[in-house]
Order: structure tokens, then C-alpha cells, then sequence
């Protein structure tokens, strides 16, 4: 199926529109398509067999999230990307390491204007690549993928109250995150970060979104070549790459390469990892 004919529009109303052919959806569509040409043959696949990219109206409020239409996989994407307001990729980038939602609400860290985020010297830069798109459609195609696994991706990986390093809090009542981070943090929240076992803050927020902000960091990382430092008075605070090749990571990122590279094994080397899997033993464990 034609890409077009996949991209829909959600009006305030919730009502959603299909196959856009109007001239001002031409740019979403190249942009999509962009970041299909440069994703792993995974992401690849899960792009083709989507039904919809839905660009959401703001008044829905309504973040990128997959799942819409109950009985199709969709992936939205938030309006403010398709009319590229987050570009550069670092201004999206800054928000990402210095917002945080807390219980109820959504938070800043404080002196957030004094961090500077820096891509990485020998970092790849592709000129008409939305970068900040990329990096959305990964995650959302990764809670497709995860939806694929038999078992939670993360069945044999730490809990969340096993989380390392970062003050986490958990609500009192049912919430949208299992975890939230105590309100009023710092910029030593991101050295605190560097030294845990979770990619990004929003990481902290569920197994799932674990597993999508890992998933999206390791495929930006190894795939596109992208890796930033964040620096505060020219001392570095945080390095993606730095972190995601740290010994606290080792567990995680090796059981996203065994993911993204599932579908080259064959049946009974397949078949030999979802048995390991079950009794959290072999490539899906921590160490
Ligand atoms: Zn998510």
C-alpha cells in the first residue's frame, strides 16, 4: 500500500481523515519516507505493515502513541513535527534530557537554559533527514515490536524499583507512569542518569517505554550514527554514546541487537532463544 494512501489526519473532533491528498501533507510524506530509507530492515518492515500514520490535531492533546483503531497498528505523529517545529535535532534533544513528568505534571529541570547539547565530532548528518522524526517513529515502532514478543522483551531484565541511580518515586494512585522522578531535580540529574542502568528519563516511566527508549537510542546510536554530549560551562555532563556502551546498559542493548536481528535467525535458533528467554537464561538476561 502507498504511503499517501496511509497518512491520516485527526481533527479536533477525533474524527479521522485518510489518503491526504492535499499538496501540504506532500512534505510529511518525503519526511516519513526519509526515515523509512535509513532504518533497520525491522523498523523497515514494521513501516510497511502499519495501517496508518496519523498526524494529530493539538486540540486531541494527543502525544504519538500506536494502537489507534483498535484493530490496527497506527502510528501517530505529533503535528508540531510534521510543520518541523522540533528542528534543529537539538532543541528536541534538550527538551528530552531536561523534562521530565513528574506526578501530575510535567517538569523542567532547574538551570535547564544552562545545558548545551552538542552532536558528537565524527556523528553522521544526513541534510533532509528529520532527525527528530526518525527518532519518534523508532519509538513508536518499537512498542509494535515489543507487542510482537511473546513475553514482555523485559521479562528477564531488573524491575523498575530495581532502577539505579535515579530518585524515583511511586504514585499513590493508578497512574499513566508505574515510576515518576521527585519533583525540583537539577542539572546533577543527568550526571545521574550517565550512571544508571536507563537510557533517558522518560525511560523510567514503564517497562514499555524502557523498552521503546532503548530500542530508539540503540538504532539513532549503531544505526543513524548520532550521538550527543550535553555540557554545562564546557564541562560534559552526559554522553549518549558514552552511556549506551556502559556496563550498566551491557544487558539491555544486547538484548535489543538479538531483537532487531530476530527475524534473520533461523526456526531453531529462534526457537532456542524463546526457551532461553522463558527460564531468563542466554541473550535475554542481564548479563
Ligand atoms: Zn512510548
Amino acid at each position: 500500500m502507498p504511503l499517501r494512501e496511509k497518512l491520516c489526519f485527526l481533527d479536533s473532533q477525533g474524527i479521522a481523515e485518510c489518503g491526504l491528498d492535499e499538496k501540504r501533507f506532500d512534505v510529511l510524506e518525503d519526511r516519513i519516507f526519509g526515515v523509512f530509507e535509513v532504518a533497520p530492515e525491522q523498523v523497515k518492515g514494521k513501516m510497511c505493515t502499519t495501517s496508518a500514520f496519523v498526524v494529530a490535531h493539538p486540540g486531541n492533546g494527543i502525544e504519538p502513541w500506536v494502537g489507534a483503531f483498535t484493530n490496527y497498528e497506527a502510528i501517530g505523529i505529533n503535528l508540531a513535527l510534521w510543520q518541523n517545529i522540533f528542528t534543529p535535532f537539538e532543541s528536541f534533544l534538550h527538551g528530552m534530557l531536561t523534562g521530565y513528568i513528574g506526578e501530575n505534571r510535567f517538569n523542567s529541570i532547574k538551570g535547564a537554559e544552562f545545558i548545551k547539547i552538542k552532536m558528537d565530532d565524527e556523528s553522521d548528518f544526513k541534510p533532509g533527514l528529520n532527525y527528530t522524526l526518525a527518532q519518534m517513529i523508532f519509538h513508536e515502532v518499537a512498542h509494535l515490536v515489543e507487542a510482537d514478543l511473546k513475553k514482555p522483551a523485559f521479562h528477564c531484565l531488573p524491575k523498575l524499583e530495581e532502577q539505579q541511580g535515579l530518585p524515583l518515586i511511586e504514585p499513590e494512585a493508578s497512574a499513566y507512569c508505574e515510576k515518576y522522578l521527585h519533583p525540583d531535580q537539577d542539572i546533577t540529574l543527568l550526571e545521574k542518569l550517565q550512571n544508571s542502568n536507563v537510557v533517558s528519563l522518560y525511560a523510567t516511566c514503564s517497562k514499555a517505554e524502557d523498552f521503546a527508549e532503548t530500542y530508539t537510542a540503540y538504532i539513532m546510536s549503531e544505526h543513524l550514527n548520532r550521538n550527543f554530549t550535553a555540557i554545562v560551562d564546557d564541562r560534559e555532563i552526559f554522553s549518549s554514546a558514552r552511556h549506551l556502551q556502559s556496563e550498566k546498559l551491557k544487558g539491555k542493548v544486547n538484548t535489543i541487537k538479538t531483537i532487531l536481528n530476530f527475524g534473520k535467525l533461523t526456526d531453531s535458533k529462534k526457537l532456542q532463544l524463546a526457551r532461553q528467554h522463558k527460564s531468563c537464561t542466554g541473550a535475554f538476561s542481564q548479563n
